[in-house]
């Protein structure tokens, strides 16, 4: 890579007079010093010097000073221009490089010195790759051409999120990544409904201030506004002006929806904004722009999401209003044009694009209930960003798996961050030149991988969502003869790089979505070699711990709990279950989509996972009762059903779980009545509820009296939720 880049540079000074050459470096040292433009300069000046000492570029160390009187021939000059009288203006975060026959000299604003740093080293052929991990090319000779140029980039505010962000600051700098924290007045960018105005404090004496649906108004800390009411506007723009004077540098604040759908205001007025302005979109952008009104000198930004993410028919965003537009039901499979889901959002983008100033798009790359599940998307975001770009969008944020072990995490970073910053970059050259950096003699087989399952995705009927399991999967773009095919390239990549500790563990740790895949698909499979199932699950237990993996899933649940699980969950033993195979009939039918599987489901002895798509039957918003026949009158000692608690997608424990026992299935006597204490908790949950008893019985009869209800304190507040069970056990 190195002397493909110096032949390339030599190849392009052919042409040029001696005079006009800057000769940088020679016989490995730098010919003159990197030095401040000012004296005494504090920040951004120092901070691109530290910068540039860090990933140093030559052999010997790369000399600097704080500032000299006399700029000599050969010196880098580091100049902020808020420290210039003259400054010249230059877009967000742009910088201008020069280089002419005495001298490098990178100028920007601020911050957009330290990103015209990195972008010079950049240049001479270093590269950052993830947490302390980076590429100097140690050049020998280099001799640069004249160049004056403005590099403004992409988005002028790039988010993403890595593991890396949290324990390498270089990183964050070399990315040119920023914080919400950094731009918005009090943190406030997202969800900011109940900070704003807290219903610990107001809904109980004002609820007309929250969502009215479902007859009643509904306030708790995941509630909506009703936008339609003047005193929440007063209320925020008074917490607003108190927020700007407590920080006054900060320009931007976001009011936006609590998370959750179908919980936006329908009273009389609300509604009535609505039918003129086609929809939910309506009150919220009104109000919005009530309060930008207020504040002319600050920018107000608010979410067009789920239920918002089309524009009003009539009012647009004021200059000062910011659209926070997320794609979050789309499908990920291809780019956004290519699924009706992505068409759907290219209507909210193409209309929002006209008519705001400052749009931001939210873009979602990561299976949110499965970090570690493949996701095979890198294809798609390249043209999903030149997308954004030619639609007007300034500010983006690209949320992607970046947890350790997270699937492919450090190129999916390098990719993401890279494309921000410029979205027309080569994405193959970028991929191609991490992975021969990252895995040497291993990058081939893994480049086949990649390639493998990303022309899987698109030739199969996949549909990558960012809530899915491994398990949806396992008949296309993971099937057995495709899961064969990865392992196989795997093992190469491993033996390319056995005698290289660093890089093979940088293999191991790559190869862990697919680990994890096999262990998800394993589960479901009633034929499964648990001997052989057992190992897997050893491996990825050790080598999740080795390499540090934090979590699984959005729900912080670790891989030792998910290992401890499984071993009693999917490797116990069935013996003795005498409702094994039984059929169940329903007295309350559970949900539609959930009765094609629910005559056997329920004593299939396959247990659900994480995410409710398999194996689970479900009830919403209501009580349910189902019958199970063993056959024959048999003695019974212990009756268990299995709960699922996953609070993200509404699913919520019961309130109570009654058994009862028959001979002849029509009358029943009641055996244990269970109730249930409202449980928060955050995490995924398998949840059993059992009882215990000393009866004779052919038919088990399980009554369960659901929440029905979204409380206050969850995000579908005043909407139904469900309860899912998997199976049930008789012994
Ligand atoms: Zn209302």
């Amino acid at each position: 890579m190195k002397r493909a880049f110096l032949s390339l540079l030599a190849a392009a000074l052919v042409l040029l007079p001696a005079q006009a050459q800057l000769r940088l470096v020679r016989d490995g040292r730098m010919t003159g010093r990197i030095i401040l433009a000012h004296p005494g300069a504090p920040g951004a000046e120092r901070e691109a010097l530290q910068l540039m000492l860090s990933v140093p570029v030559t052999d010997a160390p790369m000399s600097s000073t704080e500032w000299a009187m006399v700029i000599r021939k050969g010196d880098i000059v580091l100049r902020d221009l808020d420290r210039d009288e003259a400054a010249e203006e230059l877009p967000e975060d742009a910088f201008r490089l020069t280089v002419d026959s005495r001298n490098v000299t990178i100028a920007g604003h601020g911050k957009a010195l330290l990103y015209g740093a990195a972008e010079f080293l950049k240049r001479l052929g270093a590269d950052y790759w993830g947490d302390g991990e980076y590429y100097s090319p140690y050049l020998r000779e280099l001799t640069l051409a004249p160049l004056d140029t403005v590099i403004v980039p992409t988005f002028r505010y790039r988010q993403s999120q890595n593991y890396m962000l949290a324990s390498d600051p270089l990183y964050k700098v070399w990315y040119h990544l920023e914080q919400p924290s950094e731009i918005f007045a009090g943190n406030l960018w997202v969800h900011t409904c109940n900070t704003l105005l807290p219903a610990a404090r107001y809904g109980k004496d004002h609820p007309e201030y929250y969502a009215w649906y479902n007859s009643r108004r509904n306030p708790g800390s995941a509630s909506q506004w009703c936008m339609s009411n003047p005193e929440v506007l007063e209320i925020v723009c008074a917490r607003l002006d108190s927020l700007f004077k407590a920080h006054p540098h900060h320009k931007m604040v976001s009011i936006s929806q609590n998370d959750g759908s179908d919980t936006y205001c329908r009273c009389p007025e609300c509604s009535r904004i609505m039918e003129e302005e086609g929809g939910p979109s309506g009150p919220i952008l009104r109000f919005i722009n009530a309060v930008a009104e207020r504040f002319p000198d600050k920018e107000i930004s608010t979410l067009a999401y789920l239920f918002s993410v089309q524009p009003p028919r009539k009012t647009v965003p004021r200059e000062n209003v910011s659209i926070m537009l997320c794609d979050i039901d789309c499908r990920r499979q291809t780019s956004l044009p290519e699924t009706p889901s992505g068409r759907e959002f290219m209507k909210a983008l193409e209309s929002w694009a006209p008519i705001c100033r400052d749009l931001f798009v939210w873009d979602y790359g990561i299976n949110f209930d499965n970090y570690l599940s493949p996701f095979p998307n890198l294809s798609t975001i390249k043209d999903n960003m030149l997308i954004f770009k030619d639609h007007n969008v300034k500010m983006h944020f690209s949320q992607i798996a970046g947890v350790r072990g997270g699937d492919l995490a450090e190129l999916r970073s390098y990719i993401v961050n890279n494309l921000m910053w410029d979205a027309t970059a080569s994405l193959d050259s970028l991929e191609r030149r991490f992975l021969t950096h990252y895995y040497g003699q291993a990058a081939w087989p893994l480049y086949k991988y990649i390639k493998l399952m990303e022309g899987a995705a698109i030739g199969t009927d996949v549909d990558l969502f960012i809530y899915d399991s491994p398990v949806s999967y396992k008949g296309n773009i993971l099937r057995p003869e495709l899961m064969r095919r990865y392992n196989a390239l795997f093992d190469e990549a491993e033996a390319a790089v056995a005698g290289d500790p660093v890089r093979l563990a940088r293999v191991r740790r790559t190869r862990l979505p697919l680990q994890y895949s096999a262990l998800e698909i394993a589960r479901t499979d009633p034929d499964r070699d648990r001997e052989e199932t057992r190992t897997a699950l050893d491996l990825f237990e050790a080598r999740t711990r080795e390499f540090g993996v934090e979590m699984l899933n959005e729900r912080h649940n670790t891989p030792a709990e998910y290992c401890a699980l499984y071993r009693t969950r999917y490797l116990g033993s069935q013996e003795g279950n005498l409702a094994a195979g039984r059929p169940v009939r329903f007295l309350v039918e559970p949900g539609a989509k959930y009765r094609p599987i629910a005559a056997q489901g329920l004593t299939d002895g396959i247990y659900g996972g994480a995410t409710f798509v398999e194996n689970w039957i479900g009830w919403e918003g209501c009580d349910a009762a189902f019958v199970l026949d063993l056959g024959a009158e048999r003695a019974i000692r212990e009756i268990s059903v299995d709960f699922l608690r996953q609070l993200g997608a509404w699913i919520l424990m019961p309130e109570q779980v009654r058994f009862s026992l028959s001979a002849d299935g029509e009358s029943f006597t009641e055996v244990a009545s269970v109730d249930l204490p409202e449980d928060r908790g955050n995490k995924v949950e398998f949840i059993p509820v059992q009882a215990s008893c000393h009866e004779q019985a052919r038919y088990v009869r399980v009554d369960i009296v659901g929440t029905k209800t979204c409380p206050e304190w969850h995000y579908g507040v005043g909407n139904p939720c469900w309860f899912f069970i998997d199976e049930i056990v008789v012994r």
